[in-house]
Parts: C-alpha cells; structure tokens; sequence
C-alpha cells in the first residue's frame, strides 16, 4: 500500500462538476489500495475576487486580515470535497492547516511552514478515510491564521507528503505537466518528461507559476517525488526528482519570464566599505526579498548606485524603506523603475556546457532586446530586459535553445 498525497489547483476544481471529478480521482486511488491525502486549492478564481474585494475597501489593509480572508477560499473547496466523497459513498474528513498542525513562521502573506505534525491526519488514514487538508494556509504556535503566498498550496501538498513519508505526491493542474516555458506565452512549448529539483526550483522562482518554488525546496529536502500532471486526463505528466544519469546532458531545459518585479536604486551611496552591509541588514530586517544586486561606481570611485530587484507586491514598502535610508545616511536619492522584466534559462548542463551566455546574448541582440543587467548562477543565466520586450525575449531564448524539441533533446542527450 502507498501514501499518495494528490494536490488539486483552482481550475482543477472550478465548479461543481470539477470537484466531483477530482472526488472520483480520489476514490480510484483509495479503491487501488492507496492512502489518500487530498489537498485543496480555493476554487476557479476565488482567491482573486477576494483580493479584489479587500482592495474595494481598502488599498493598504492589514496583512493579519488579508490572511483572514484568503484563507476563507480553500475552506470551502475542502467541505464540499469532503461532501463530494460522501455522496460517492466512500469516507471523508476536511481539516483546516490549523487543524492538521501547519504551523507556520508569523510573517502574515507569506509565512514559511516550520513543522507539521502530520499524526492527525495518520489516525484517519489509518481508520480508511480520505484527508481533505486546505491548502495554502497556516497557524502561527500562538494561533494566527497565516497564508503561504500565491500559489501556495503546492507548498501544503508537498510539505504534507515530506511530513506523512509519502511515496508520492501528485500536483493536478490546468496543464498536462511542466513545459520549456509557459505554453500559454509560447505555443511551442514543450512538456518535459523528468526535470531536477534544482531546475525547477530555479524555474519556479524565476516565474513558472505552475509550482510554488517552496514546494520544491520541500521536495528536494526530505526526496519527495512530484508529479505535476492533467487534472483532465490520465497522461503522464512531469516527474520533479533527484538528478539521474544523463540528465546533465541537456544543456537548457527550460526558460521563463518574471513579470511582477520591479528595480530600486539607492543613488549617490559613498563608496565605503560596511555601506552594503548597512543598507541590505535594514533591508533584511524588513523581511523584503532581494535578488538581483548591482552595483555602478563613479566620481573616481567615491560614489556608487546601489540596485537591486523586489516583487512588484513589495515596491511600496522597499520604496519607503529606502527614501528613509537616503535621509537617515544623506544619499543622493531613490530611484523606481517598475517597468522591468527578467527573462532566463535554466540547465544543469550548464555546469559542463560553455557558451550558453553567449548564446543567449546574440539571440536578444539579434531581435533587438537590449539587457540591463546580467545576473549567474551554475545553473541559470538571468537578464533585466524592459518589460516590453519580454514576451520578445522569451520567445527569441526559446528558439535559439531549440526548447520546442525538449523531448527529442532528452533522448539523444544534445542540446
Ligand atoms: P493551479 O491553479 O493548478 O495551481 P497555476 O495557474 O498555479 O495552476 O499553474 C498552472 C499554469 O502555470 C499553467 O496554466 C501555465 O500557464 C503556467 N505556467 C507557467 N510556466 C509554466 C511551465 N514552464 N510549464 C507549465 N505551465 C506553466
Ligand atoms: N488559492 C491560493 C492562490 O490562488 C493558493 C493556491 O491556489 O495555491 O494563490
Ligand atoms: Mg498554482
């Protein structure tokens, strides 16, 4: 007998139909011989209008209370799961995060999960019931609600799945698996067989929305294997796992485009040393996520502008926390530029391949995309590039990496 942990996204549960075909995927897996722990995405697009409706009231609302209001989406997916599973006459029971013991770090719209006590949830399995657990959600140990970021229910799923000792833990989505970039940008996209943690990981956090980069750092930790596949269909989808044999052989696997992000830079900053340290400790402390670092030096080296990149939901508050800094430690100024996007590749061939940089720069200088800044790392090469030329960008690095044939690349082990 295996325990299956199988995760179902908005759209996988969109209405009342979708919920009874996820309730009867379920059930098959149980009448396999499996455990069953369901976990559960707000439906359709709830989560939005409640974003929506909070920011009809106010365009500054407590981030206690917005977690408040998220939270409520998933609750209803997971009681008319339970309900759906009744009515199919098999056994059931929904619980909250708080309920099955997701406690989370205080950080309210984004906590980070720091344990899960999965004992509860082990009792029903073991008494034949299907686990209906809420997605994206969380309790701080002194009770807050706390949620865990947009998309945050892959978090849940695979936290959930590391937590039980999961054989598997299977993500039902709107597309059949992960693909070389968003096929909804690029049609030619195509969908990846098996994909390293590492990979994924970058891709997710460099936007490939269809897994939540936490999950994957959950999933890489504790080797929980991932399926990401069709909530529609039976097809096998994509395997996120520990790098095997031959897989460095792909050069890129996959591309992606960051939309919502913005750059903030510190003008005129004396060029000195423990100035940076300074400016990022204030930074940190602010629980703000940078990425992104550069750094340009003039008036014979006695100045410097000091830059970085934050999601676009963080800029007010970056924007203020810098324009204070300037004062506090006489800086020339701040400067916002909200109209960036960041486009890159990603291959753990890159550790073994050269001339993928060079590549990428003569396929945006080919169709006219000028770069603002190049950021590495071993496995993804990055670069800031105007957000008009984003969709060019991604099209044009898709192309040159010949990202259409990734299965025909996955076989012959060329890239
Ligand atoms: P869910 O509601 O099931 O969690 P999401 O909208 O979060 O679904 O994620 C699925 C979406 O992710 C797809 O519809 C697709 O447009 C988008 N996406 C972005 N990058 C990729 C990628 N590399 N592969 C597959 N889908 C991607
Ligand atoms: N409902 C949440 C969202 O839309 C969490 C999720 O679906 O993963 O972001
Ligand atoms: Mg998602």
């Amino acid at each position: 007998m295996a325990l299956v942990v199988q995760k179902f996204g908005g759209t996988s549960v969109a209405d009342a139909t979708k919920i009874k075909r996820a309730a009867r995927r379920a059930i098959r897996t149980k009448l396999e011989g499996n455990e069953v722990v369901m976990v559960m995405s707000a439906m359709g697009k709830t989560t939005d209008a409640l974003v929506e409706l909070a920011e009809q009231i106010s365009h500054n609302p407590p981030k206690r209370e917005m977690d408040m209001l998220l939270a409520t989406g998933e609750q209803v997916s997971i009681s008319l799961m339970a309900m759906a599973i009744h009515e199919a006459g098999h056994e059931a029971i929904s619980f909250t995060g708080g309920q099955v013991g997701m406690i989370t770090d205080g950080a309210h719209t984004k906590a980070r999960i720091q344990r899960v006590d999965a004992n509860r949830i082990r009792q029903h399995l073991q008494a034949g019931k299907i686990a209906i657990v809420a997605g994206f959600q969380g309790v701080t140990e002194s009770g807050a609600l706390t949620t865990l970021g947009r998309g945050g229910s892959d978090t849940t799923a695979v936290a959930l799945a590391a937590a039980l000792g999961a054989d598997l833990c299977e993500i039902y989505t709107d597309v059949d698996g992960v693909y070389t970039t968003d096929p909804r940008v690029v049609p030619e996209a195509s969908k990846i067989d098996r994909i390293t943690y590492d990979e994924m990981l970058e891709l997710s956090s460099l936007g490939a929305a269809v897994m939540h980069s936490r999950a994957i750092e959950f999933g890489s930790k504790y080797a929980v294997p991932i399926h990401v596949r069709s909530s529609l269909t039976d097809v096998a989808g994509t395997m996120i796992m520990h790098e095997t044999k031959g897989m460095e052989d792909v050069v890129v696997r996959g591309a992606a485009l960051k939309r919502d992000l913005a750059t903030v830079a510190l003008i005129g900053v004396p060029n000195e040393p423990g100035m940076a340290a300074k400016v990022f400790q204030r930074i940190a402390k602010h629980n703000l996520v940078v990425d992104d670092i550069m750094q340009n030096i003039y008036e014979d080296g006695k100045r410097a502008n000091v830059g970085f990149t934050v999601a676009s939901s963080e800029v007010d508050e970056a924007r203020a926390l810098c324009e204070q800094m300037a004062e506090e430690l006489g800086f020339g100024g701040v400067e916002i530029d909200e109209d960036v996007v960041k486009v890159s590749v990603v291959g753990i061939g890159m550790r073994s391949h050269t001339g993928v940089a060079a590549k990428m720069f003569d396929a945006l200088y080919e169709n006219g995309v000028n770069i603002e800044n190049i950021s590495t790392s071993e496995i993804v090469i990055s670069c800031i590039v105007r957000q008009d030329d984003g969709e060019k960008a991604l099209k044009a690095l898709h192309s040159a990496f010949e990202l259409d044939k990734a299965n025909e690349n996955q076989e012959s082990g060329t890239a």
